[in-house]
């Protein structure tokens, strides 16, 4: 499926020189030299592109007495002689990885600061999908019938299928002639039948684009038009800014159908593709199909499938979480990173990355339209849209109203130093008053806590000790559905016991502070008579769990949702007028520099998961501290107002995406090692203008699954190029044995 521009691109790039760079995909590793191999070397020279090796050839090589997989960059780099070069040990039956991808691959290792050798490993992470797909015998009529064989009525059954078909496996065949399978396997060992060898895979049926849309709104109609333009002109940011059932799913569908079309792929990123059945059925009713998924639950052979099928450009349109953004699309047209506002874009893990920023990168090298959507635009891409005064880097078009003329939820306080609960209970009387409304008139209701299990917190009620994990600085959170103390950083588990491990006493221990299960245990209290289901990755582990949750609450087999930031998002349940957020504080405590700005987004889209038909509806909000300016701007509807304030703030503080951030964590089980390498480190330090350097410091988790950690911390002027002073400063820096190092460019969490 290439078209001649890319044949003609490749026959140029095939490389000629006796050595080649090769990206070996292994975390640690960069690129190295190996030898050409003699066939591939004089196919090379004898211009022949079919064997030769170009750039974005995948290979294996041996590496560290194993063989690996790699990616060829361009031509050696020398440096080390040939003579003590190895040879590459295969070319990989694959198409070449474009131009535009290599250029990406390049990018985001030079941008997160990871070895080369750590992105191949992204984009060849599916071992799997290097494999020889599994093949599959099909049978077709033999050319010449043999002389002498009976042609008995079930036999004339079979060859007639095959007539109309072609060519089938035994096991169709014998269902579609109706005829036992003993009828073929006599048939083929008369060489009546011809048996052939074909991959089993079969590539995903392409999405329909001439299916009915809904009809949109003027409003709808009028944000479509203007990115459905941009499609196929090139880079063209945009930020789809729409208030929650502002229906921005159906907005840039268009311009899915337009670039599709067009005969280009596409790729959706969504948050939390577990939790995405509206999302699949509206796809569905749109274009046809199931979309191609690529997230960390589908299986192996389906990864296979969609590697493949997205390098050979079959695959038309994928949806997945951040790792598809290292999918090798051969003719990528459009990007879409839905609810871009949303954390989980950032890979705190192995290759730190931020998929949202990469995917403007992405689209930038392959020269096409993004589409940024959210109702609640992260702090960074709404300064690139303008909307604090800078030049508009991005394209900003609003979708202010609900379809449907719904109203946006009445938003109000209610503040528990007036009004709190009974002692021991987590919901004020002013929101049990309204779930109660909601019961009588046959709504529903959802209580909002961002804690998983029960408690988070056990201690002793005589001595004070609590019970933390010994791997972590971190409480064991006490979980009841599964009889289990958990540590949520690294999920060491313990059963609960009634004594006390430091001061001996029996029956002293007391479950601290409510989590979604012992809220639910309030909701049983009070509302015996209601139904009411827990929703959170430990009720609901498996996308298809999820949907079966969902889907009874969209029947109305649920009258109280209790749920954590896993409800927060996307859902379109038509019967929710109430929503309740038992504690609106949570996230605002702790020196984040995005706690503010998680905290309204998080709340904003709770909130506006109420009152999306025709009911009206209500969010309250329990609090202790109801002047605070972020609830307030959230109360009173003013989400531009608190993103201006916020950017002030950063703007004086010269921090992102005013100023740039990088933090240096240094890790190890010896915690004496680990302080003399943060010294060392330290020491080390550039001075420059426009660069500031905290620290060294204890990490915000200073503990953290066995490992000690300390952090310095890098603040620079927009105008610094903050990467090549790490890159400077660190070009000659080891680590003591032991101490690992991990950079983390634009951190989360500090
Ligand atoms: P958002 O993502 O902005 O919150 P959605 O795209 O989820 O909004 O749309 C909310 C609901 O409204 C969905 O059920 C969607 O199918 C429906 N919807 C969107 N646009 C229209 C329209 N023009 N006509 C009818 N229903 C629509
Ligand atoms: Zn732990």
């Amino acid at each position: 499926p290439h078209n001649s521009a890319d044949k003609k691109r490749q026959t140029t790039c095939i490389l000629t020189s006796e050595t080649v760079s090769v990206a070996v995909a292994v975390p640690i590793a960069g690129a190295y030299d190996y030898l050409q191999s003699k066939g591939t070397l004089q196919a090379a020279v004898a211009g022949q592109s079919a064997a030769g090796i170009s750039r974005g050839t995948i290979v294996t090589v041996p590496f560290g007495g194993r063989l690996v997989t790699g990616i060829v960059m361009g031509a050696g780099a020398g440096g080390v002689a040939p003579e003590k070069l190895k040879a590459i040990h295969a070319v990989a039956p694959l198409p070449t990885l474009n131009e535009a991808f290599i250029s990406f691959i390049e990018r985001v290792a030079a941008w997160t600061l990871a070895p080369i050798g750590a992105v191949a490993k992204m984009v060849l992470s599916q071992p799997q999908a290097l494999q020889r797909p599994p093949q599959t015998t099909l049978f077709t009529p033999a050319k010449i019938m043999p002389d002498g064989v009976r042609i008995t009525p079930a036999r004339q059954q079979v060859l007639d299928v095959l007539g109309d078909a072609g060519a089938m496996t035994a096991a169709e065949l014998a269902r579609i002639a109706n005829v036992g399978s003993g009828v073929i396997s006599a048939m083929a060992k008369a060489d009546m039948l011809t048996a052939m060898q074909v991959s089993a895979d079969r590539p995903p049926p392409p999405p329909q684009t001439d299916r009915p849309s809904l009809t949109l709104t003027g409003e709808q109609q009028a944000a479509a038009d203007i990115m459905v333009a941009a499609c196929g002109t090139g880079f063209h940011p945009f930020l789809l800014d729409g208030v929650t059932g502002s229906g921005k799913t159906e907005v840039y569908f268009e311009a899915v159908k337009a670039v599709l079309d067009a005969g280009k792929q596409v790729l959706i990123l969504l948050p939390e593709i577990a939790l995405s059945s509206g999302w699949r059925s509206r796809f569905a009713r749109r274009f046809g199909v199931a979309p191609v998924e690529w997230h960390s639950d589908i299986g192996n052979s389906q990864k296979r499938k969609a590697w493949r099928y997205v390098l050979s450009g079959e695959a038309k349109l994928v949806v997945g979480a951040r790792s598809a953004l290292f999918l090798p699309f051969s003719n990528l047209g459009l990007i879409i990173v839905d609810e871009e506002h949303e954390h989980a874009y950032k890979q705190e893990d192995q290759t730190i990355y931020q998929a949202r920023d990469m995917a403007v990168v992405r689209a930038h090298i392959q020269k096409c339209p993004i589409i940024l959507a959210s109702a609640t635009p992260s702090l960074e891409s709404w300064v690139n849209a303008g909307k604090t005064g800078e030049t508009p880097r991005y394209q900003h078009i609003g979708l202010p109203n609900r379809i449907k003329g719904a109203a946006l939820p009445a938003m109000s306080a209610i503040d528990l130093r007036q009004t709190p609960p009974e002692r021991g209970r987590w919901l004020a009387p002013p929101l049990v008053e309204a779930i109660a409304t909601r019961l009588a008139a046959g709504e529903q209701s959802l209580l909002f806590l961002n804690r998983r299990g029960y408690a988070p917190l056990t201690l002793c009620g005589s001595c004070g000790h609590k019970l933390v994990c010994p791997n972590c600085d971190s409480w064991m959170v006490a979980h009841k559905l599964s009889g289990q103390l958990r540590c949520h950083h690294c999920g060491h588990q313990t059963r609960p016991s009634n004594h006390c491990s430091a001061c001996g006493q029996d029956d002293t221990m007391q479950a601290c502070g409510p989590g979604v299960e012992r809220l639910a245990e309030e909701v049983l209290w009070r509302f015996p008579d209601a139904r009411f289901a827990v929703l959170s990755s430990d009720t609901v582990g498996t996308p298809k769990a999820a949907d079966a949750f969902i889907q009874s609450v969209i029947e109305g087999d649920v009258d109280i949702i209790i749920g954590t930031q896993m409800v927060a998002k996307g859902h379109h349940f038509p019967n929710l007028t109430l929503v309740g957020v038992v504690d609106a504080d949570l996230g605002l405590a702790g020196g984040d520099l995005r706690a503010a700005e998680r905290t309204f987004q998080m709340l904003s889209q709770v909130a506006g998961r109420a009152g999306r038909e025709s009911r009206p509806g209500e969010a309250m909000l329990q609090t202790l501290d109801p002047e605070n300016q972020v609830l307030t701007c959230l109360l009173e509807g003013k989400r531009d107002a608190f993103l201006a304030m916020e950017a002030h703030a950063r703007s004086l503080a010269g921090m992102p995406p005013f100023g740039q951030l990088a933090a240096l964590i240094l890790s190890s089980h010896d915690e004496k090692r680990l302080h003399a390498t943060l010294r060392r480190l330290d020491q080390s330090r550039p001075h420059f203008t426009g660069v500031d350097i905290f620290g060294p410091a204890i990490a915000p988790i200073g503990f953290l699954k066995g490992r000690h950690r300390g952090r310095l911390l890098i603040r620079t002027d927009r105008s610094v190029d903050i990467q090549g002073i790490l890159r400077d400063w660190l070009a000659d820096f080891k680590p003591d044995s032991g101490v690992k190092l991990h950079i983390d460019i634009d951190p989360y969490n500090f």
